[in-house]
């Protein structure tokens, strides 16, 4: 059997050029895409505006399918989390984040991720694998179907949940088109972001097809300590790294700003020393930093930061003109806070076995205590 074409995978120009080559003008994949997006419709036999055979071939090959819930739990907050079934025993999770107005949901973009940053949950469950473009629409459709029903929507995306998007880099250049497409979702380019821990020739990459908003995750202002905290910067220092965002900043015009996350982790990266560097480091960087307090989970072996000390920490980049924003812990009592997705993916890198037997000898010394 053919495997049908999941059209929550394909955007504007990719639709375009699937009738073309079938014969059918451009334009047919433009009002499928208002149809589908529009009117939340999916059953093509109600699409009238459509030719019957084309009805009939879009029928026989291809589908809207959605990944399959697992479990959806909603915080004391308000926050939301799917855990999501995306087949051969794997499983990811998006969260949505309601905010004075604005729906942020947090996308995943791989199953695991490969690049084991030391302070990330999902970096210690290993890798299985890219999503498909669908997969990662299917997260967008899913938050929507529940926002609805109390009359709102999806406001902003970010790709900051399972994964490493640019290494996944065709997907998520098609979702992301997808959610900035006024015939699909229309966001605003400033409201979906795409989040990469410095994965520096897929960032001149992106500057060519996309201008989506970038962050990038710094979490230390130099090489010594970035090696240790996000080991993908033995691959690219922060230099190779600094220059990549440059580049992508000034192609985004000078409107716009990147976003530079940072993970305060009590005594790692949190002192003042760390925040002048910050400060010195990010001067040629047309940026806003988020601050955020690390979430502990087993076996961390790292801790949340002290008040004093973020409030030291945001002040003095305050005080050297970077808007900071320090973000609050959000659907912790869910898992579903900034580091703690988990979800469970089948490790192809022997990386959740090795963590798993940390974990075991953290509880076992503190039973011992
Ligand atoms: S922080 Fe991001 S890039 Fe690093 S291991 Fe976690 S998911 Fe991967």
């Amino acid at each position: 059997m053919t495997k049908l074409i999941n059209l929550y995978g394909l955007d504007r120009a990719q639709l375009e050029s699937l009738f073309v080559g079938r014969g059918l003008q451009a334009f047919r994949g433009r009002q499928l895409m208002k149809w589908v997006y529009h009117q939340g419709m999916t059953d093509f036999s109600a699409m009238t505006d459509l030719p019957k055979s084309m009805r009939q071939w879009l029928q026989d090959n291809t589908c809207f399918e959605l990944p399959k819930v697992d479990a959806f739990k909603v915080s004391k907050d308000g926050t939301s989390k799917w855990v999501l079934d995306v087949g051969q025993g794997n499983f990811v999770e998006a969260v949505v984040i309601p905010d004075k107005g604005r729906n942020t949901l947090c996308v995943s973009s791989q199953m695991g991720c490969m690049l084991d940053c030391s302070f990330c949950s999902t970096g210690k469950q290993g890798f299985s694998g890219n999503l498909a473009a669908a997969t990662i629409v299917g997260q967008m459709v899913l938050a929507n179907n529940l926002l609805v029903e109390r009359g709102e929507r999806v406001t902003n995306v970010v790709l900051m949940g399972m994964g490493e998007p640019l290494l996944n880099f065709d997907a998520v250049v098609s979702a992301t088109n997808i959610m900035m497409e006024d015939l699909a979702f229309g966001l605003s380019k400033r409201r979906v972001t795409v989040s990469t821990a410095g994965v520096v020739p897929a960032i001149y990459e992106l500057a060519k097809v996309t201008d989506v908003a970038l962050a990038i995750s710094l979490h230390a202002p130099t090489d010594g300590l970035r090696d240790q905290l996000v080991p993908i910067n033995r691959k690219y220092p922060i230099e190779q790294l600094l220059a990549a965002c440059r580049h992508y900043v000034d192609h985004l015009g000078e409107r716009r700003k990147l976003v530079i996350e940072y993970t305060l982790m009590k005594g790692v990266n949190d002192q003042l020393e760390h925040a002048i560097a910050l400060a010195d480091l990010l001067k040629d960087v047309r940026c806003k930093i988020n601050l955020i307090p690390f979430n502990p989970f087993p076996a961390s072996g790292y801790e949340k930061p002290a008040k004093q000390d973020i409030y030291k920490f945001q002040t003095y980049l305050m005080k050297q003109g970077y808007s900071t924003m320090l973000r609050t812990t959000r659907g912790d009592d869910i898992d579903a806070a900034c580091g703690q997705l988990v979800g469970q993916v089948k490790d192809r890198t022997k990386r959740q076995t090795r963590y798993l037997a940390r974990v075991k000898a953290h509880s076992e010394e503190v039973a011992g205590l």
